[in-house]
């Protein structure tokens, strides 16, 4: 039967990822159960780090920088093991051992697009590598650029 939630949550995702102030890539991630929101993060500084995201050269931003699914566990402060995970863009390999290591069962991501395969592709490879062997379900999820639904509510 199709619902809504999934729809809803990637959307509730790309929010969320508008929110970063990284100027190069907007990452979000909402954490889950049963169809209510635990958790939310987006890529960016830690709390009281300057922004400087426009300033500092990447290798800088990429040490300071925590990713979306990062943020989204350390926000939610509890056990996740009975929760899902969604994201914008498909983890990397290091929130992918996190997200193995906190127990959450499901990943949802959209399809990668082809510039967002041709630049992370062998990190996408090896994340998924590392969910199969762990038993976390990958869920790619076929979505339409974001245009919100206009069709009639006849489920959820
Ligand atoms: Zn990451």
């Amino acid at each position: 039967m199709m619902t809504k939630w999934p729809t809803r949550f990637l959307q509730m995702a790309e929010l969320v990822a508008s929110w970063s102030k990284d100027p190069s890539t907007q990452v979000g991630a909402v954490i889950t159960e049963d169809n209510r929101i635990v958790s939310l993060g987006f890529n960016g500084y830690p709390h009281g780090i300057s922004d400087s995201a426009e300033t500092d050269n990447r290798e800088m931003k990429l040490l300071k920088t925590l990713h979306a699914e990062e943020n989204a566990i350390l926000y939610a402060k509890r056990d996740l093991s009975s929760c899902e995970i969604w994201v914008t863009h498909f983890p990397c390999p290091n929130c992918a051992a996190k997200i193995i290591q906190t127990g959450l069962s499901t990943v949802h991501s959209p399809q990668p697009s082809a510039d967002f395969l041709s630049r992370w592709g062998e990190k996408i490879k090896i994340s998924q590598d590392m969910f199969d062997q762990s038993g976390v379900k990958v869920d790619w999820m076929q979505v339409e650029p974001s245009t919100p639904s206009k069709e009639p509510s006849a489920d959820s």
